[in-house]
């Protein structure tokens, strides 16, 4: 069920707590974007607390954002709308039962370049958000398949953290993310080792907060069909 928001309503609360969403709010989301569609989701997949709907110009979120760390959610959604227009996204071209997939690696992509942007220009503090990652992932993360699609899959969303877990740089924090690993390691090593893979394809390619221009991005998408055959009659670029 999807019900339409006004933006007023919806940014209300985190906009008066905020001042880095606030600061956000008026650099960014005023100068360089028009009008975004709001959508309350009750629907919302599992893991996910928001997702932008590039195509739509839309963000449909799960509960009413009212945190910090709702916040700096909700301008990551933003973010990844206005790269969406400004830039002209790597397009990857793909067969429809495919589109999770493909989902998760243009996510792979931007992500960490849109949290470079909201660390290093209004101090957004990541790791609220990533700490509360692992722990819904130590909960839901269920053993290794057989199934290669689905190891790529795992492969890409960890890569997609891994990359974004070199911007935090607590100590604390840290430790819980190598204990993370390790088990995580440890339940899928064949996923683990595919993420491992593409972070070392996106540090060739773009650097070592991921891959920012839409050429390197190209690059690493390449890379990856290179490195595994069985993606290349899915997609293309
Ligand atoms: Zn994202």
């Amino acid at each position: 069920m999807l019900f339409p928001v006004d933006e007023v309503v919806a940014l209300g609360p985190i906009l008066r707590s905020f001042p880095e969403f606030n600061r956000f709010y008026n650099e960014e989301r005023q100068k360089r974007i028009g009008f975004i569609r709001w959508f309350r989701d009750f629907e919302m997949p599992d893991g996910f607390s928001a997702y932008a709907n590039n195509l739509e110009c839309a963000v449909h979120y799960g509960k009413s954002p009212m945190s910090l760390e709702d916040a700096h959610i909700v301008a990551h959604e933003i973010m990844h709308l206005i790269r969406h227009q400004e830039n002209d996204l790597l397009e990857i071209r793909y067969r429809p039962e495919f589109f999770d997939l493909v989902f998760r690696l243009t996510n792979m992509l931007e992500d960490p370049i849109v949290e470079l942007f909201l660390q290093k220009n209004y101090d957004f503090d990541l790791k609220i958000s990533y700490l509360s990652a692992i722990n819904y992932c130590r909960k839901c993360v269920k053993k290794e398949t057989n199934d290669e699609l689905s190891r790529l899959i795992n492969g890409v969303d960890l890569a997609n953290y891994m990359l974004r877990w070199r911007l935090i740089d607590d100590v604390a924090a840290q430790n819980e993310w190598s204990s993370y690993l390790g088990w995580y390691k440890n339940l899928r090593p064949h996923s683990y080792e595919i993420a491992d893979q593409i972070v070392r394809l996106v540090w060739i390619h773009g650097g070592a907060y991921g891959a920012e221009t839409i050429e390197n991005q190209k690059k690493v998408v390449a890379a990856m069909i290179n490195l595994y055959p069985q993606i290349r009659s899915i997609i293309s670029i």
